[in-house]
Parts: structure tokens; sequence; C-alpha cells
């Protein structure tokens, strides 16, 4: 069994989407391990997105990040990681299938921040870093 870190945006958070992605996930077969609602910092964002650093989007990334509560949740499950990334469908709302969160879910509104309701963890790697970040007492 495998855990990944997955956020409901402050879209997602703000359109009251956390029920329906926690219930897609919970449908799937995945376990919730933890799970908060919370602010997050310009600090913890810069570490969330440190892969990020020096491109244009980082900036508005975590100021669209920081506008709002997050609903931070830890999942597990068999492929956890990449069956959630399935779940969540493509980065991009315009493309991503319908069917998966973001396709049927996620709206293009054309802003220099693509606001796309959910992250999930895209390594084992990762997955490790983000949970002990968000969640260092697990
Ligand atoms: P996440 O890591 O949030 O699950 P992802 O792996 O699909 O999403 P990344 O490439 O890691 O996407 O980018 C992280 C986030 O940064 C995206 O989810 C999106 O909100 C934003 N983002 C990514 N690329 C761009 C871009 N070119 N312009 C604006 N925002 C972007």
């Amino acid at each position: 069994r495998q855990r990944t870190l997955v956020l409901v945006k402050p879209d997602g958070v703000a359109r009251g989407l956390v029920g329906e992605v926690l219930r897609r996930i919970e449908a799937k077969g995945y376990t919730l391990v933890a799970l908060e609602l919370r602010t997050a910092d310009a600090d913890l964002l810069a570490e969330h997105y440190a892969e990020h650093a020096g491109k244009p989007f980082l900036g508005p990334l975590i100021e669209f990040m920081s506008s709002g509560p997050v609903a931070a949740v830890v999942v597990e499950g068999h492929r956890a990681i990449e069956g959630f990334r399935s779940l969540a469908g493509a980065t991009d709302p315009t493309t991503a299938a319908p069917g998966t969160i973001r396709g049927d879910l996620a709206r293009d509104w054309g802003r220099k921040v693509i606001e796309n309701i959910v992250h999930g963890s895209d390594s084992p790697e990762s997955a490790a870093r983000e949970i002990a970040l968000w969640f260092p007492s697990l």
C-alpha cells in the first residue's frame, strides 16, 4: 500500500467540491488516513512547490494557493499516487478527460494560474516529502 498527498485547492473548497473529491477517492477504494482544512502560508507553499522554483507562474500559484483554505488529505491504497493522478486528470482543465475530477469539474478561466481543483503527489519521493511537510506528526 502506498500513500499520497492530495490537496483540494482553494477553488475546490470555495466551490464546495471537497465532498465530491473525497467521494471519488473513497469510491475508488482508497482510504483517508489524515484530513485537515487549513490556510497555508507562503513559506509552506514555497517548500511544497520547491520543484517549480524559478518558473513564472510560481508567484501567482503561491498567491492563489494561500488565498483561502485547502483541504489536505493523506490517501492510502494500492498504487494510490498513480491512481489519484488518474482520477484527477490532466493539469489543464480544457484537455482533462471527461470522467476525471478536472475534466468534469474544473473551469478554464484563462487566468495566469491554472485553477484545477486538486493537487496529487507525482512520485513516492514527492509523496514522502509532501506528507512530512503537511502532516509532520504522521
Ligand atoms: P499538481 O502538482 O498540483 O497535482 P500537476 O502535477 O498537474 O498538478 P504541475 O506541473 O506540478 O501540475 O504544476 C503545479 C500546479 O501549478 C498546477 O496544478 C497548476 O495549478 C499550476 N500550473 C502548472 N503549470 C502552469 C502554467 N503553465 N501556468 C499557470 N499555472 C500552472
